[in-house]
């Protein structure tokens, strides 16, 4: 069968997306490739589809348990005979696995790296044909990353072991040239074609929102999202619990998960969570790696993590079946500190020597510097993620909070000459805070203390509000105006550019939000998106298409409790949403639908033209 047919029957895809098809037919003249893609661009379609027509097995290299389970159960369920070998199969089970992949049974074999080198999985991949090894998650192998793992270390060795050299295809979503020269080097792999493609996610709204009350922001968006499956993101353990326990007094399906919790209980909770038994997850960083849930339609940021790299990685969980998602950060002042007090305890970096340890340091204070002006800045959200990755946007998404907010232009420059010069009277010796109480006349026991009430600017900004001072530090220190100190006092300093505003040499014009969020959406229709060739457009599905959804959702689950998979194993959002709006009357105009193949129209789509025909 030509890559095409499989796809379509298997997979029920008509197209290739970028990139795929280019490493597929690389695979297939027998050589090595090196796939960078982000989460969610399709990078398994890129070795299973070669995998069934190559002579021979192939073995998928992939770090965690979950991610193997997800995987095989959606081969499965599409129709291929997949397996996975590793520690969560009891020796009885395991063996049985292999005595299976012995006789042939299965094309595509999920393996955990520490298993390649033992002696039983020696001996069977020594005695088969071993036609690939995909290797996910690739950039596992480098210490530059922020996943390395020593048994990644183990693949190479396995490779020089089987007699006739195996294609190797790697892939991974970290784009920085450190990580791809170390998967190259370390994974040997022979002059290999490579593929990076864009790092932008279209289905994707970014916007970030500073509310006086974030609880309530959340609390607000789950009411108008009450089907929606999601995640939100908290900094710390305290506020996951605190966050959680809320929503659950306030009737929300939530669940939770941190590094505090037994091993019991995180896998109970996940497993609620991909289940959809509880499809509103709270946690720390700690939950997300080898979550391959694809219909995550929210992700939130209860508070700013410390990177970019870690915002986007987090965020970029929403949306994976490539239906519009919201990624919503909610910035509180409060969350450098919190960021910079884990950058000055980072527990990970004590067995380094301090000279390492103060550059390590250095680089996370920069790091946290960038993502704090993500929070700030009035430009294109997408552009600024896709500028820290090295690429270029179009200055203007009109999908962010940014390009959808209306800006007025302001001329503020006797204001902020005012700001610089409270600073220098002060001696450059306070922070934010201090500044801005000093300007807008705050009496307090502080300021009194600091004797800033005796400043000669003391009061003068006393009629502009508190919120539009601080929009105007931060534009200051965005431009370079003002400094801060990288440091734990986040001290405000003068810069070689503060004289120019000073001696009025440059007028400063600042963009300003005219409201300052965006309201969050109301529960409008579903929205959906209807490809048509190139094009994408979005759609609202209208009342009875609405309702026609539910219906096929609740025989999705119906169908997931029957296979004991989780729900958008058996069709995704995408795919149920698409049958809402072509409503499919015959066999042939369901297998029309993108993500419905023969296999999987055999096994349900029966059912689910019946449920159609009904509606
Ligand atoms: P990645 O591993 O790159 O994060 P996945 O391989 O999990 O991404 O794919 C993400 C989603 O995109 C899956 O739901 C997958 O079925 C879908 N997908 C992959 N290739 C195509 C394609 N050619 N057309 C439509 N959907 C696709
Ligand atoms: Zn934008």
């Amino acid at each position: 069968m030509d890559k095409h047919k499989l796809l379509k029957q298997y997979f029920g895809y008509d197209a290739f997306r970028e990139g795929q098809e280019f490493l597929i037919d690389s695979i297939l003249e027998g050589r090595d490739v090196l796939g960078i893609m982000p989460t969610g661009a399709g990078k398994s379609i890129c070795y299973q589809v070669p995998a069934l027509m190559m002579e021979g097995i192939t073995l998928v290299i992939s770090p965690l348990i979950s991610l193997m389970k997800d995987q095989v159960e959606g081969l499965n369920q599409a129709g291929v005979h997949a397996a996975y070998l590793n520690s969560s199969l009891t020796p009885g089970q395991y063996r049985k696995a292999l005595g299976y992949a012995r006789e042939g049974r299965y094309p595509i074999i999920y393996v955990a790296p520490e298993r390649l080198l033992t002696e039983e999985f020696l001996d069977f991949a020594l005695h088969t044909s071993i036609a690939m090894v995909a290797v996910d998650e690739a950039h596992c192998v480098s210490q530059w990353g922020q996943d390395f793992r020593p048994s990644y270390l183990k693949i190479v060795d396995f490779i020089g072991r089987m007699k006739a050299r195996p294609v190797v295809a790697a892939f991974t979503a970290t784009a920085t040239k450190e990580v791809k020269e170390d998967i190259i080097s370390i994974l040997m792999l022979r002059e290999p074609a490579l593929m990076t493609t864009g790092f932008d996610r279209q289905n994707l709204y970014f916007g970030v929102m500073t509310p006086k009350n974030r609880y309530e922001t959340i609390r607000s968006y789950l009411e108008s999202h009450r089907k929606d499956s999601g995640i939100i993101y908290c900094l710390t353990r305290k506020v996951v619990e605190e966050v959680c326990e809320k929503l659950a007094d306030d009737g929300f399906p939530v669940t939770r998960y941190h590094a505090g919790l037994s091993d019991a209980e995180r896998k109970h909770n996940q497993e609620d969570f991909i289940y959809d038994r509880k499809p509103v997850m709270v946690a720390t960083n700690a939950f997300g790696m080898g979550i391959d849930k694809s219909n995550v339609r929210f992700v939130f940021h209860y508070g700013m993590p410390k990177n970019l790299e870690s915002y986007y990685q987090e965020a970029g969980r929403a949306g994976r079946d490539g239906q519009p998602a919201e990624c919503f950060l909610l910035y509180n002042g409060q969350d450098v500190i919190t960021n910079q007090y884990f950058i000055e305890n980072n527990q990970d970096n004590q067995e380094l020597d301090s000279l390492t340890r103060g550059l390590v340091m250095e680089r996370d204070r920069e790091r946290l510097r960038k993502m704090t002006f993500y929070c700030f800045t009035n430009e294109c959200l997408r552009d600024y993620i896709l500028r820290y990755f090295g690429e270029y946007g179009k200055n203007y998404c009109g999908n962010c909070s940014n390009c959808l907010s209306q800006f007025e232009t302001v001329e503020v420059t006797q204001q902020v000459k005012i700001i610089i010069g409270c600073v220098r009277e002060c001696r450059q010796r306070y922070g934010t805070n201090v500044i801005i109480e000093t300007v807008h006349g705050a009496d307090t026991a502080k300021i009194r203390g600091y004797r800033m009430n005796k400043n000669p600017f003391y009061g003068e900004l006393s009629e502009v509000p508190v919120y539009r001072l601080r929009q105007m530090v931060n534009y200051l220190v965005l431009n370079e105006y003002l400094a801060v100190t990288n440091d734990e006092y986040a001290i405000v300093k003068l810069t070689d550019k503060s004289g120019l505003i000073l001696n009025e040499e440059e007028p400063v014009i600042m963009k300003i939000a005219k409201e300052q969020t965006r309201p969050v959406k109301e529960a409008a229709g579903r929205k959906g998106r209807r490809e048509s060739g190139k094009k994408t457009m979005d759609v609202e599905l209208s009342g009875s298409d609405e309702l026609l959804f539910e219906r096929l959702r609740g025989l999705r689950t119906e169908i997931a409790k029957e296979e004991k998979v989780p729900p958008y194993v058996v069709f995704s959002d995408k795919t149920l949403t698409h049958m809402c709006l072509s409503r499919p009357k015959t066999k042939e105009q369901m297998l029309a639908v993108a993500g419905v193949g023969e296999y999987k129209y055999e096994k349900y789509g029966e059912r689910f033209l019946d449920c159609i025909g009904r509606g």
